[in-house]
Formats: C-alpha cells, structure tokens, sequence
C-alpha cells in the first residue's frame, strides 16, 4: 500500500513519523533513532522537521542499510529554529520525515577516501554499516569526545581509521587539522574517489588542496552540511 504523506512542502514529501530514541553522544550533539519507514542507500539524506511551522532541515543518515531504525547524528544550534526543538524529543514523540533520497553515493569497484569533520562522519557510518570500506578514513574533530563511533570504527576499519584533532595534542593519531594531514602528503593516489563531508569552508579548502595535489576535479564527491 502506498502510503499518504501528510505534508508536502515545495518539492518535499512529508510523512509522520515516531521518534524511537534520543541520546545526547557528547556536549551538543545528538543520535536521533526514527522509524525505518522506507529502505535507504548509505549515503542519504533525509528532510525533517518537527511541526508544519518550521521549515524543514536535512540530515544525512549515519545507519546501515540493514539496521532496523534511521538514524541522524545532528549538532544542536541554541540559536537556530529546529535543532533545539529535535534536542527535546521524547521516545514516542511525532515529528515529519521525507523518503530518504541523494548523491553522495559509495563506489565499490574504485578505491575510496573517505574525510569528515563533526557530525559529517555520518554519512560514512552508514556506509561502513552497510559494508562499504574505505582505504583511509580521515576524521577531524577538536575534542576527543567528537570522535563519534570511534569505536565501531576501529574495530571495523583497523589503521585505515584515522584521526585527526585540532584541539589537544595527543588525544588523536594526528594533531592538526586533516587539511595540514593532507597537506604534508608527498603523493596521492590519484585514481581513488575522494569523499568529503562537513562544513563548506572545510569541504571547499579540502578540494582546492587535492586539485593542487593532482586530484581531478571528478574524483572528488563532496556533501557539504550548510
Ligand atoms: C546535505 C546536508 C546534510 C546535512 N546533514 C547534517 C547532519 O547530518 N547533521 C547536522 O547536524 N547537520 C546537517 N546539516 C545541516 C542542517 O540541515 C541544519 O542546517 C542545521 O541542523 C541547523 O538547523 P537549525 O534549524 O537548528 O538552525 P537554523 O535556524 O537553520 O540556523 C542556522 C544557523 O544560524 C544560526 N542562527 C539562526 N538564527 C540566529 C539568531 N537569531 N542569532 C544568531 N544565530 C542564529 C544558528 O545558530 C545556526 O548556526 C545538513 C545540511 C545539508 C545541506
């Protein structure tokens, strides 16, 4: 049976949803669990929002595409309109949720990078869930706390799970920013796909510096959390 949304902004459909679970994984940052009500790809993105007033935000899923909930790992904004209300979602509660649909597609028969700064390692949870592995994953964050599923990680990718932190020295494999991780790399593969994922200064700096390095342009895919 198909089933009705019950919003529809613009272009996107809206359905009900129920919130399974909230938990708050470090200061600001919060893993939200919601009804899997249509199958998804690692990789995509879903709309959301509370209530018809608020416009709705997307977020990129950080779950498998076998696990039994979707799952966004979001910062919260104090000043901004939605993520303080999603911060105080209670198991059970309603909110608003578009299929999952994007771009920011895993390769399997290519060589893969994967960097992230934050909260943009979700979308590379998703695919190391669902089974996707990456030569390198680059992680920046400042605090050790931000290194969110370092865990699941470690024990999935081994030493190709790598990170860096720009706060404290010794916390993380590497202190500095992955930008200055990349940087001081003498030679790139240049035939791997490059994914990145964050805020668009960091995105933007980081593709600049692998075009300098030899990197084509078309092997770079980015999703940039703005
Ligand atoms: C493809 C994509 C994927 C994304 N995935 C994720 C994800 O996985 N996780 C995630 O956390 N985010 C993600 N984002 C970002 C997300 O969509 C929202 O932009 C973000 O959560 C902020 O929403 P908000 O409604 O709380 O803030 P908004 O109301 O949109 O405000 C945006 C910013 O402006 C500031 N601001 C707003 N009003 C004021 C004011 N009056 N005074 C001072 N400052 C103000 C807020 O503090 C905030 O920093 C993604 C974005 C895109 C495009």
């Amino acid at each position: 049976m198909t089933r009705k949304a019950e919003y529809i902004k613009g272009d996107q459909y809206l359905f009900k949803n129920r919130t399974v679970n909230i938990e708050e994984l470090a200061e600001r940052k919060y893993l939200l669990s919601l009804e899997k009500q249509f199958s998804m790809k690692a990789g995509h993105v879903i709309a959301i929002t509370t209530n018809k007033t608020i416009e709705p935000r997307i977020y990129s899923l950080c779950n498998g595409e076998n696990d039994e909930y979707l799952q966004v790992l979001f910062d919260l904004h104090p000043e901004g309109e939605l993520t303080p209300q999603l911060a105080i979602l209670n198991p059970g509660d309603n909110i608003f949720v578009s299929k999952p649909y994007g771009s920011f597609m895993p390769v399997s028969d290519q060589n893969m990078w994967w960097i992230a700064t934050g909260t943009g390692i979700a979308p590379f949870r998703a695919m190391m869930r669902s089974g996707y592995k990456p030569e390198l994953l680059l992680h920046g964050a400042r605090q050790a706390s931000n290194f969110y599923f370092e865990r699941e990680f470690k024990t999935a990718l081994k030493e190709n799970y790598y990170r860096c932190s720009s706060g404290t020295d010794g916390v993380a494999d590497y202190y500095g920013r992955v930008t200055s991780f990349i940087d001081k790399k003498n030679s790139l593969p240049a035939n791997n796909k490059y994914y990145l994922c964050g805020r668009a200064l960091m995105v933007v700096e980081l593709r600049d510096l692998l075009i300098s390095k030899g990197i084509p342009y078309e092997n770079i895919i980015s999703e940039i959390f703005f």
